[in-house]
């Protein structure tokens, strides 16, 4: 495996479930066994978790499972003639490859964008940065209104800080949620104190001496700030993939395996661009928990022979503040929005339909909702319209 992220921790146990009894190893450019990145952006800013809480498995575990896990060495190319990966330590043959190389965040490429206290968020080196850089920021700006700029600006508020977030688009995680969920986090995080703007893209980013000191805006006005964070968007880890003569297009390409055009090499996770048949078959590129897990199954059971399809329901979390947004199923092709519960009392969800067809549901602290909608998605049922805006209807009583 080339990476050791989600996805391949969860290839390591699924192979040996699946009885899968060769020889594993596990490549990974960090220097520290794989951890949850889910906390980086939530707890682990506010100092609840410290960093013994963040490994995914203890060592232990990986010899348990005689998995050879090769930490600090990156794979810089693949022969799929050969079957070899190479580091440059050394050289390596495969049966089965998977390549679970994740995704870097997008670089912002404006002036000012290398100062010092100008973060990005991906790993735990990047949280630390940002963690320190909280100890002693007045002001924190950050560019990007998605779920990690908002799991982000959480974090700095409750600690005190003066935030603002910016935003090209209209609304706050416009790629992801229905627009009712959006302006309720909207009002939700401005009532908390903070600063959130759209329709605003920075131009450039000022520094005295080095370090961060102004953001600035189209109109050349200029806000101040000790740290800035970017949270943009990611890339997918394609080099690797691309050098080896693989297809890629917004991701590596797969199949319904999670097989890349190698039939030796599979791909899963975050670089994966995959057919869902939760957006109609359409390819897609997921970066979630669940779909690097889920994912990883199915690569374990074409490894082990016995391939089954990739057709697991998405879902997705975000925790913002006391909030928690809970999200299921694919709504990019939904023509209409369905409230169940009360917007004004924080506890509702929002269903998404295609016409008649349940698409997705979003969920806002309503753990409930979002299980009976997982529900609902895997058994392909979609309720009325009228059933999901009556709260004393039981959607249990659907299943
Ligand atoms: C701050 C943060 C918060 C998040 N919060 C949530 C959340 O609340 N809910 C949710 O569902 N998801 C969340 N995610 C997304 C989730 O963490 C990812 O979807 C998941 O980690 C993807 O797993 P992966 O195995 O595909 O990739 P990754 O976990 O990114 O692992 C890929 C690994 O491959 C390594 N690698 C790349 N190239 C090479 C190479 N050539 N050689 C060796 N190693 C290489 C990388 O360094 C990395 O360690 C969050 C992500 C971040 C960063």
């Amino acid at each position: 495996m080339v990476g050791a992220g989600q996805a391949a921790v969860q290839l390591c146990l699924a192979l040996r479930k699946e009885k899968f009894d060769g020889p594993v190893t596990v490549f990974s450019e960090e220097n520290q066994y794989p951890y949850h990145r889910p906390p980086l952006s939530k707890s682990y800013l506010l100092g609840k978790d410290d960093s013994s809480k963040l490994p995914m498995r203890p060592e232990s575990f990986y010899a348990a499972k005689n998995v050879a896990m090769r930490l600090n060495e990156k794979i810089t190319r693949v022969d799929p003639a050969s079957r070899t990966v190479f580091s440059e330590a050394g050289e390596y043959h495969y049966d089965h490859l998977l390549l679970a190389t994740g995704a870097r965040p997008r670089p912002l490429p404006i002036n000012g964008s290398d100062l010092s206290g100008v973060c990005e968020l991906r790993d735990v080196d990047h949280a630390n940065a940002i963690a320190q850089g909280l100890r002693t920021a007045k002001s924190v700006v950050i560019i990007g209104a998605g779920f990690i700029g908002l799991e982000v600006a959480s974090a700095a508020r409750a600690m005190g800080k003066e935030v603002t977030v910016l935003d090209m688009a209209d609304r706050v995680m416009a790629r992801a949620v229905a627009p009712q969920v959006s302006t309720w986090f909207e009002q939700t995080h401005r009532a908390a104190g903070i600063d959130i703007r759209l329709g605003q893209r920075v131009t450039a980013i000022h520094g005295v001496d080095g370090a961060v000191a102004e953001v600035e805006l189209p109109d050349g006005s200029r806000m101040e700030a000790q740290l800035v964070i970017i949270g943009v968007g990611v890339i997918p880890n394609t080099g690797l993939a691309e050098q080896a003569g693989l297809a890629c297009d917004n991701g590596i390409v797969v199949n319904e395996f999670c097989r890349t055009s190698d039939e030796a090499i599979f791909a899963a996770g975050d670089c994966a661009n995959h057919p869902n048949p939760f957006a109609g078959g359409r390819a897609v590129r997921l970066e979630s928990i669940q779909n690097a897990t889920d994912q990883a199954r199915v690569v374990a059971a074409g490894v082990a022979g016995n391939s089954k399809p990739y057709n697991s329901v998405p879902w997705f979390w975000s925790d913002q503040g006391a909030h928690s947004l809970q999200m299921t199923g694919l709504s990019f092709d939904a023509d209409n929005h369905v409230i169940r519960g009360n917007m004004d009392s924080g506890v509702f969800s929002v269903f998404h339909f295609k016409s008649e067809k349940l698409l997705a549901v979003d969920s806002i602290n309503m753990p409930r909702d979002h299980m009976l909608a997982r529900k609902l998605l895997t058994a392909g049922i979609s309720p009325a319209q009228e059933q999901v805006e009556d709260p004393g209807f039981e959607l249990k009583s659907l299943i």
